[in-house]
């Protein structure tokens, strides 16, 4: 055989093999999944990600995984999809953040955001080389559900409040939405915490059912209207210094995708985590630029003595947690852990270059 004849035979090999390929795709039926989300529709970031997102994996499994995406309420109630994605049956896929349901697992707060804990690139880090991912997903394997990272709402403001708050004094009494465990931290300084869907946020805060509450970042803030409920915009955000909702797939579907499907999920997830963090950058400086010019709001920096006693508190929180479960404990060492790990490098890398690029 010459060489020509060689070039054609393995031509040929690799068209039959490229055609067989394309015939088994077009015989492999398309699957689809119903995904619901803890978001108002058309929320910024988060349920823009979503739809962005679905679409993406779409295109990029040549339609071979195509992704219905229902926001809150549109399907099922935003706080109804961990049963949804555990059992299965009205909902393949969900995008919440896992410290909605700390009654269902008492750790589940701890995945999504730690007061005074990891920014959005330290629990990237964390989560994808410090072990976080692992344990995340094994803790979670008992409730079929399997979770990828998907979005981040950058660090978040400390909160909307309709008085002033110039000590802790202030913070007795004070009825407050907050969720997972700055909720803690506010009720050991005396608030009374309650957890309020997005959607239903503003009328309560409105209306004095609730004195104060944290959303999440400029953007989706002002997209809910809090700037017409409270004048007071605190910062900065210690509770959540990132948030980072995740794509939740019921195990059994997720285990039936082939390898390829999985990898194009992971990734647009990935890309999703990385591009919503870019974003918000964006959106929420030139939110924050309209709340202040022209919406009135007032932006002021909690008190120093505020901040410690938070800090305080944040402390002894998370050792009662470990103390009460033992997977809390777990996480918590690794993250623990890590964060002695990377503290001395990220001390004189990204915080001293922030202290630096700043005149004094
Ligand atoms: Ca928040």
């Amino acid at each position: 055989m010459n060489r020509r004849e060689v070039i054609g035979t393995v031509g040929v090999g690799i068209a039959a093999v490229a055609l067989a390929s394309t015939g088994a795709r077009a015989a492999e039926k398309p699957i689809r999944w119903k995904m619901s989300t803890s978001y108002p529709p058309k929320f910024p970031i988060l349920q823009d990600g979503c739809d962005a997102m679905a679409k993406k994996i779409e295109t990029m499994s040549q339609g071979r995984l195509k992704i219905d995406v229902y926001a809150a309420g549109e399907l099922i109630g935003p706080f109804d999809v961990f049963d949804a994605v555990s059992q299965g049956k009205a909902i393949q896929a969900a995008s919440t953040a896992a410290y909605y349901f700390p009654g269902k697992v008492p750790v589940a707060s701890l995945f999504t955001a730690c007061p005074f804990g990891f920014t959005p690139d330290e629990v990237n880090a964390w989560m994808y080389y410090g072990g976080g991912l692992d344990i995340y997903r094994d803790i979670f394997k008992a409730y079929n559900i399997y979770p990828i990272p998907h979005l981040t709402t950058g660090t978040q403001m400390g909160g909307w409040f309709r008085k002033e708050i110039n000590s802790v004094d202030d913070i007795k009494g004070l009825k407050f939405r907050i969720p997972g465990l700055g909720g803690k931290v506010m009720a050991k300084l005396g608030a009374t915490v309650v957890l309020t869907p997005g959607g239903e946020v503003f009328t309560a805060l409105e209306r004095g059912v609730i004195d104060a509450c944290e959303w999440a970042s400029p953007v989706q803030d002002l997209r809910l209207g809090l700037c017409q409920a409270a004048k007071y915009y605190y910062f900065p955000g210690w509770q959540e210094p990132t948030a980072t909702p995740d794509l939740w797939v019921n195990l059994k579907a997720w285990e039936a995708l082939p390898p390829d499907l999985k990898a194009i999920v992971e990734a647009a997830c990935i890309e999703s985590l990385t591009m919503s963090n870019a974003q918000g950058i964006v959106a929420n400086s030139l939110a924050l630029q309209e709340l202040v010019e022209k919406r009135g709001v007032i932006l002021k920096k909690f008190p120093d003595d505020v901040l410690v006693a938070l800090r305080e508190a944040s402390k002894e929180v998370l050792e009662e947690e470990a103390k009460a479960d033992p997977n809390t404990k777990r996480v918590l060492d690794s993250y623990t852990q890590f964060q002695d790990k990377i503290r001395h490098f990220r001390d004189v890398s990204e915080i001293a270059y922030y202290k630096a690029r700043e005149p004094a």
